[in-house]
């Protein structure tokens, strides 16, 4: 504003001495000439002192509220810049600094005023991104999700920890949510602050460059001093929220993974038979169904046997229960094993086993049985210091039959089983149909 008028002040006198140039020409019009090109200079001076003495008003009024350190970053930048844009002002020798100086800084002080006003329109977009955006989406991929759900074969039991898991689940997403707003707010405070604070000290680096005396120096100092305090301040601020929420968000982690041991114990016991140890009946059910699948895309064979121990009424009348059940788990653990093991040896209720035998024909299921059978009569079984004789087993042995369901295989093997007690127990009977040769093995004879 100064240097506009001071040029155009200067600019208008040029014209008038220029028009009156003809004077000159005679010593009289020379005279007045130079009266002219006098009273004209003088009232430019007084002008462009007037000029300069509102200008330096300014300043220290700018210059005042820029230090004032009841105001907070954003006025006092904002009273630096403009003086930025006025240019200096006290003191300077009129006239003498150049131009390109003054545009320099006007460029500077434009630039620092856009990336002010960015900085001010960007961090509200940053905010409430999070906020929208877990309102909105009902459950984005970071949510944790249990595992697999066991089909059609679920007990209440599971039902009722996978009810829970869920709501936990969700809880625990919530209160992310909660963090990751929380967090998002801190940040873009933080970028905010320091931004303000990289703006200003681009300021009173400039003004202490400029600066005039030690009370200048010092005034400056100190507001690079509290700027940097407020820094630091938040800073430490920013540190203990984010230790905070890396503690809470372990503990989330751990309870998590506490919950999910849980889910997979139970999912285990529905499973498994707690009394041998062996897959129960369900899991016999989902490996014969997955067996079958195998078995008709790709034709292998498929043979199941299932086994009754003969007489266990009998054990149990004349040696007690806990006798039976000892036998039961020797049967398990001692004969049974046996078998390969990618047969599927399970507990199908009571003293009833299921063997499945992927891959298997007639003939080798036959030869299993009878590893067992030659099993079964090596093993003592010891409890409460007495050794047992294992009792001998009844088999009923099925092929699957491509098209046929699991259930119709289990009833067929069933059958066969059925005809081996009424045949005289210890025995393997095979499904119906085949030749008698080959469906036919005696046990111990
Ligand atoms: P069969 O040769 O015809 O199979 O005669 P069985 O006596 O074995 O058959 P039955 O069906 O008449 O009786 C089965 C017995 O098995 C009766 C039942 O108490 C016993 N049992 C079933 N489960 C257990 C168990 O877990 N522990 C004990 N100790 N006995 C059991
Ligand atoms: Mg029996
Ligand atoms: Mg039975």
């Amino acid at each position: 504003m100064q240097d506009e008028s001071e040029a155009s002040g200067a600019s208008s006198s040029k014209k008038l001495l220029g028009l009156l140039e003809g004077l000159k020409r005679t010593p009289i019009g020379a005279v007045i000439y130079d009266q002219i090109a006098r009273i004209v200079e003088e009232q430019g001076g007084v002008q462009a002192k007037v000029d300069h003495v509102y200008a330096s008003l300014l300043h220290l009024l700018l210059n005042a509220y820029a230090r004032d350190p009841s105001a907070d970053h954003i006025t006092r930048i904002n009273a630096r810049l403009i003086q930025l844009r006025r240019g200096p002002i006290i003191p300077r020798p009129r006239g003498k600094v150049p131009d390109d100086t003054i545009e320099e800084k006007l460029h500077k002080a434009a630039a620092a005023q856009v990336d002010l006003e960015a900085a001010d329109t960007r961090v509200p977009e940053t905010e409430p991104e999070p906020a929208t955006r877990t309102k909105a989406a009902p459950a984005p991929s970071p949510t944790p999700t249990p595992p697999p759900r066991a089909g059609n074969g679920t007990t209440q039991a599971e039902r009722r920890v996978d009810t829970a898991y869920r709501l936990h689940l969700e809880q625990q997403r919530n209160e992310i949510e909660k963090l990751q707003e929380t967090l998002a707010k801190t940040v873009a405070d933080a970028i905010t602050q320091n931004r303000e604070f990289g703006a200003l000290l681009q300021i009173e680096l400039r003004a202490l460059q400029q600066a005039n005396g030690d009370k200048e120096i010092e005034q400056l100092r100190q507001i690079l001093v509290g700027g940097l305090e407020e820094l630091i301040q938040g800073q430490n601020s920013l540190d203990t929220k984010l230790h905070k929420t890396g503690g809470y968000l372990r503990l989330i982690k751990a309870d998590s993974e506490r919950l999910q041991d849980e889910l997979n114990k139970v999912r285990l016991l529905s499973l498994t038979d707690e009394f041998t140890g062996l897959p129960n009946r369900r899991a016999f059910i989902r490996r014969l169904q997955d067996e079958i699948s195998r078995s008709q895309r790709y034709g292998s064979a498929l043979a199941l046997a299932m086994i009754d121990l003969d007489e266990f009424k009998a054990i149990n009348d004349i040696h007690g229960h806990a006798a039976g059940d000892a036998i039961l788990r020797c049967y398990a653990t001692d004969v049974l094993t046996v078998l390969r093991h990618h047969d599927l040896v399970a507990r199908y209720g009571g003293e009833e086993f299921a063997v499945l035998l992927p891959n298997t024909t007639r003939e080798g299921a036959v030869a299993a049985i009878q590893k067992v059978r030659n099993r079964a009569l090596q093993v003592v079984c010891e409890f409460q210091g007495r050794d047992f004789k294992l009792p001998t087993f009844s088999t009923g042995v099925a092929l699957y039959s491509t098209g046929e369901t699991h259930i119709d295989l289990i009833d067929r093997a069933d059958r066969a089983l059925y005809r081996a007690k009424r045949l005289g127990r210890n025995r393997v009977e095979l499904e119906q149909g085949l030749p008698p040769a080959a469906t036919q093995t005696r046990g111990q004879e």
